[in-house]
């Protein structure tokens, strides 16, 4: 049977989309923004009102305001209604994340709370370990918080040394061992452990603080998110019941990996709304700051940053929402009430786990190009503590480290795409070879002037898939099985395929916004996407230049450059005038709305 490529993840780099498909942040229904409005008020009252006692860890403070959060629904949004919960959909769940990750360091103190520390009872548990704990997470009465990470094993976190071994009356798992930098750990009522059985068989356990032998170190001292708790986690002879083993022994990596996967993608979009308060701030600051008689925003080079950083906060946001409503489309028709209900969720999830490890990774990269240039864009206000520009910068680093690091994630998104195509589930590699019989022939050209809204960047998207394609194909042609081995090649691929999503992603979202708004009122919208693709083009053909050197050479690689370059061909348009108009639309606001 054939495969429907357009329900699979990845199926982006081969098929095209209808733009009226796609999800989008215009899309939120009232109730929706309801939610954020809920949000959006909590951020104010509670998060950013308590900045000063949270950043100085005040005892209780941290833990108030997400008991807070838990009072008015915004921890039950994932926990299904059968246990206490909303169970809304993933644009929601993603839109409460954009908005209170506004909040810094309670931005990880929630993810560890309502993610990690809440969704692998959710998608594993038993109906015993789901009633008794879920209702209480989902209203904050408990605190949870996820420990994967060892001194010795973070990102080889399959490497743990913790261990569980069996009591002798068969009732208890007795575990031991060091877990270090759990977030929320220093007031958490529950930990979601990983230990190993008998030091062999990698598993999960539900532990409660109140356990004998349950202890935690000294917060860390942090470079940023110095209002979340930090700390390590000590077992020593604690005594779980074995009806707190969480799923199947010796299975505990899928809940350790299908658990980040989750993760990642609130964290993508959590860095949007990081991203977006950083930006406010700067610009309204650009319009207030004088420097020779004049707000230091009408200066060329200011603007220039205000257009870069817009266009790249719009191209995660429309990626993130793309990706929102791809997993509310896979998920929405599964039967709540079916006895494997959780089963079908986390694959559908699965399915998507190249974009989730993409909006990571561009959404961490993001918000650390938007801070770095928020800095800049105060002077020497910039690096002074009382200004935010200082704390935007220090929060947002921890983006690109914890939930698999980005380097991780960057040999991820090729690795799983890959694999996919392998067990035959995306058409990839089959795609691959017929391109590279396509741009061995002598093209045909076309002399046309393309009509239309975006159709010129089309075509450069188009060929960017292509160039994904045609480097993944010869990578693989090359490197067979030991591709693992060549980062420098898979990273390369990587950053070829995220940019294809993100082009892509901004494109559609721009010709929805163009249809409902007219292309008038659609105008910023336009030219940031128009930017994000002319600026990312000539990335690409270097990338992919490596990944080609790296993997022919002589007449092969001559003939491969031939076609690349065919591929990354364009007409440069007047980037730098349109920066000017993008930066004018923001500072006339002064802030970041489209
Ligand atoms: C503030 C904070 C909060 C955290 N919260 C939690 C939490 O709640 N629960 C939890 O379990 N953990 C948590 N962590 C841990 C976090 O997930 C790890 O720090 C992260 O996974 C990286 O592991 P590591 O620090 O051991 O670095 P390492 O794994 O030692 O990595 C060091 C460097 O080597 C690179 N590297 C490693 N392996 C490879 C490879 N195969 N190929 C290429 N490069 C590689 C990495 O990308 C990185 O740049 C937290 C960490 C911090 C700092």
């Amino acid at each position: 049977m054939a495969i429907d490529v357009t329900k699979r993840g990845g199926s982006f780099l081969i098929a095209e989309t209808d733009p009226n498909s796609v999800f989008t942040p215009e899309d939120f229904t009232e109730e929706q923004k309801m939610f954020a409005k809920t949000a959006e008020d909590f951020l104010h009252n509670e998060v950013l009102a308590n900045l000063a006692k949270t950043e100085a860890q005040e005892a209780g403070v941290m833990v108030g305001i997400l008991k807070k959060a838990g009072e008015l629904g915004l921890l039950m949004i994932d926990v299904p209604e059968k246990y206490g919960g909303l169970e809304l959909d993933k644009a929601t769940s993603m839109l409460v994340s954009e908005i209170v990750s506004k909040g810094g360091a309670f931005a990880s103190t929630f993810g560890a709370h309502t993610g990690i520390g809440t969704l692998p009872i959710v998608f594993f548990g038993t109906d015993e370990q789901k009633q008794k704990y879920l209702p209480k997470l989902a209203t904050g009465e408990i605190v949870g918080c996820y420990a994967l990470t060892e001194a010795g094993s973070g990102s080889d976190a399959l490497a743990a040394k913790a261990r569980a071994d069996l009591s002798k009356d068969g009732k208890h798992y007795v575990l031991n061992g060091e877990k270090t930098f759990i977030t929320n750990g220093g007031f958490a009522d529950l930990f979601i452990v990983f230990a190993k059985i008998n030091g062999e068989e990698f598993s999960c356990f539900i532990v409660e603080k109140d356990f004998e032998g349950v202890s935690a170190g000294a917060e860390e001292k942090k470079m940023g998110i110095k209002g979340s708790s930090t700390v390590q986690l000590i077992l020593d002879n604690v005594k779980v019941p074995v009806e707190n083993l969480l799923g199947e022994k010796g299975k505990g990596h899928r809940i350790a990996f299908n658990i980040l996967n989750v993760g990642r993608f609130k964290l993508g979009v959590g860095c949007i709304g990081g991203a977006k308060l950083a930006f406010d701030d700067a610009v309204k600051y650009a319009n207030e700051r004088h420097q020779f008689g004049v707000p230091i925003s009408s200066f060329g080079m200011m603007k220039n940053k205000i257009a870069n950083m817009a266009s790249g906060i719009y191209v995660v946001e429309s990626m993130s929402y793309r990706t929102a409503g791809l997993l509310d489309e896979i998920l929405s028709p599964i039967d709540k009430n079916a006895p494997d209900a959780s089963k079908q969720t986390m694959k559908g999830i699965e399915e998507y786990v190249t974009e989730c490890s993409i909006m990571k990774v561009k959404g961490s990269e993001m918000l650390d190009y938007v801070v770095d240039e928020v800095v800049q864009m105060y002077g020497g206000y910039g690096y002074i503590a009382e200004y935010p520009a200082e704390r935007h910068y220090r929060d947002s680093r921890i983006a690109r480290i914890y939930e698999g690091t980005n380097e991780i994630n960057r040999m991820l998104i090729p690795g799983m795409l890959i694999r996919k195509a392998m067990k035959g589930d995306l058409p990839l590699l089959e795609a691959a070879k017929k391109l590279q019989g396509e741009l061995l022939e002598m093209p045909t050209l076309d002399e046309s002037e393309p009509e239309g809204l975006l159709v010129e960047e089309n075509k450069l998207i188009l060929n960017v898939k292509k160039i994904a394609l045609l480097t993944t194909g010869v990578a693989v042609q090359k490197y067979m099985t030991k591709l693992e081995e060549q980062q420098g090649v898979l990273g390369d691929i990587a950053d070829i395929i995220m940019e294809a999503y993100g082009m892509e992603s901004a494109r559609l979202r721009t010709l929805k916004l163009a249809a409902a708004k007219g292309e008038e009122e659609a105008k910023t919208a336009v030219d940031m996407t128009r930017l994000y693709i002319y600026d990312t083009v000539g990335k690409v053909d270097l990338w992919a230049r490596e990944v080609l050197a790296a993997c022919a050479e002589g007449d092969e690689l001559r003939t491969m450059l031939v076609a690349l370059r065919r591929l990354t061909r364009y007409t440069p348009i007047d980037t730098l005038h349109m920066r000017l108009d993008v930066a004018d639309y923001f500072i006339a606001k002064e802030k970041y709305e489209v």
